[in-house]
């Protein structure tokens, strides 16, 4: 994809990039109470949903175009940039007129193609920076596709928001986290800015540090955290949103780690550990050819004497004492269990294989 780094957005560049405010935008009191405890702790870029979508109706669907006049006032007196949810391109339309600085798409529209399509064929001839939050399922190849519509459209400055992923039955976050998949696309579109939306992943105020600082550890570009001057007060998301002053505290709390490519020397350090990984797999992988060899022996030992490939007594047998041994070793014995249910499979298939082999050359 063709986009521009963080860094070249035009907006301040400390790391991390935080994007902070009201889950939505209330009345003109409460985004001016808001965003002024945010700008005294240093917040530049704020959030606030106008439109907002909602999973169960006659819930609070936003104030709608109401707040944009409200909005272009609030940047107008604390000199701050604004982000909000588009949804259609009539909110793009409407966001662009008011002169909203920064676009995110919605988890709920980011699974819809049609919608995607319609927003950014909007966004043709215009240049603003959009950020497209992972759609609620998890699936990569769906966030990748609306990130790719919407640079098809021209969009360079292009970013991806984490918010986590819908679930059945996950008791801690409203969204599971699910890091495999924003690293995924982090190693596939390295340029692409990666904002972890803690908020939303947690739903609850107390566990956000803790993911906030697992986003920075894991080299994440930036923050987007709701706040609001009275939390528990909001028209919307109640329970996870934090008040200025608490922002305030989780913000000099968390720690920035250096990011590795500004680091020669951890980087050589970290060459010279993989390379021992890369020699210590090589080990594993013949150890494993050693095994596979003896799995055939035992097979054919096995056939010459007219007995079943699959003797029940061993593999239980293995399956006790492998997680055993791995305790002894310091190894994860669930781990090291499921492990060897693989290496099982595989070993039945090779003596089966040899086996027909044995036959055919008989026949
Ligand atoms: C939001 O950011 O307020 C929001 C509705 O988020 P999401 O699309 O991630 O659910
Ligand atoms: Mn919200």
């Amino acid at each position: 994809m063709d986009t521009i780094r963080l860094n070249e957005w035009g907006f301040a560049t400390d790391k991390p990039f935080v994007i902070a405010g009201p889950c939505s935008v209330e009345t003109p009191q409460q985004l001016d109470a808001t965003v002024g405890k945010l700008v005294e702790k240093g917040i530049q870029i704020i959030r606030g949903g106008v439109w907002k979508p909602r999973t169960r109706p006659n819930s609070f669907e936003g104030v709608g175009e109401i707040a944009l006049p409200w909005i272009k006032d609030i940047k107008e007196k604390y000199g701050v940039s604004f982000a909000i949810e588009v949804a259609s391109p009539y909110h793009v339309e409407k966001a662009l007129e008011y002169g909203i600085d920064i676009l995110w798409i919605g988890a709920r529209s980011t699974v819809n193609p049609f919608t995607v399509q319609e927003i950014a064929n909007a966004l043709k001839g215009v240049d603003i920076p959009v950020l497209v939050k992972n759609p609620v399922n998890p699936d990569l190849a769906l966030w990748i596709g609306a990130l790719e519509r919407i640079n098809q459209a021209g969009i360079k400055r292009l970013g991806a928001i984490h918010r986590g992923f819908s679930n059945f039955n996950d008791q801690t976050y409203r969204n599971s986290p699910l890091w495999q998949i924003p690293l995924e696309l982090k190693t596939r579109y390295p340029a692409i800015p990666l904002i972890n939306d803690p908020s939303h992943i947690c739903g609850k105020r107390d566990l956000i540090p803790m993911i906030a600082q697992m986003a920075l550890d894991l080299d994440m570009d930036g923050l987007i955290i709701e706040s609001h001057i009275h939390p528990d007060e909001a028209w919307s998301d109640v329970a996870q949103q934090l008040t200025p002053d608490d922002l305030g505290v989780l913000l000099e709390q968390l720690h920035v780690p250096n990011s590795s490519a500004e680091n020669p020397i951890f980087k050589s350090k970290l060459e010279l550990i993989r390379e021992q990984i890369d020699e210590v797999d090589r080990a594993l992988l013949s150890t494993l050819r050693q095994r596979m060899k003896l799995v055939e022996q035992a097979g054919v030992f096995k056939k010459e004497n007219d007995q079943a490939l699959f003797q029940m007594e061993r593999w239980k047998k293995v399956f006790e004492s492998r997680p055993e041994w791995a305790v002894q070793m310091q190894l994860n014995p669930d781990f090291i269990k499921e492990l060897f249910q693989i290496i099982h499979v595989e070993s039945i298939k090779v003596q089966a294989e040899l086996m027909e082999g044995v036959e055919k050359k008989g026949s």
